[in-house]
């Protein structure tokens, strides 16, 4: 897990996906293993599923929903039998991470998605794909675009032609 670093991203970021890949997000299944007493272990945006870390980063209806716009968005094609470890791992083991940048926004999807999850759950705020893919593309590009200030990254080209970034 050392390799997983991406100077790209903020640190909190980092260590949420460090966490997400080491199954240590208190998820509802997780914390009912640790023995807290709970109303109900399904998932709290669908309904549809008990909520493991996969089900509420990669296999919720609407996550993938979300998942598919973003790959849609940079032109890439969704890997078929997709998990966790080969969308947000360290660039090995047949991971999708081909580059820093889309390893960064892919990185930055996850984290938002989660907290999307955490609104629906503490503050009964219901969430859209449309919009959180929006806000995605924004944070993705706010934080990326901070980090690397010597390229200086083109919104409109973020938005239309993002695998053609370098940086
Ligand atoms: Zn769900």
């Amino acid at each position: 897990m050392s390799t997983l670093r991406n100077n790209l991203i903020l640190k909190k970021v980092e260590v949420f996906v460090w966490r997400v890949l080491k199954g240590r997000i208190p998820v509802l299944v997780e914390l009912e293993k640790r023995g807290v007493d709970l109303h109900s272990v399904r998932c709290p945006n669908c309904d549809n599923d008990i909520e493991s870390v996969c089900h509420s980063l990669l296999s919720c209806e609407r996550v993938r929903d979300v998942w598919n716009r973003i790959f849609d968005w940079w032109n890439l094609p969704r890997p078929p039998n997709l998990n966790l470890s080969s969308l947000l791992g360290s660039g090995q083991n047949g991971s999708v991470s081909h580059n820093r940048v889309w390893q960064a926004v892919m990185w930055t999807c996850a984290y938002l998605v989660w907290k999307y999850r955490n609104e629906k759950v503490f503050k009964n705020k219901v969430w859209n794909v449309p919009v959180a893919v929006c806000e995605i593309q924004a944070k993705s590009f706010e934080w990326v675009s901070r980090r690397c200030e010597e390229t200086r990254i083109d919104w409109n080209n973020w938005l239309h032609n993002p695998s053609s970034i370098v940086v």
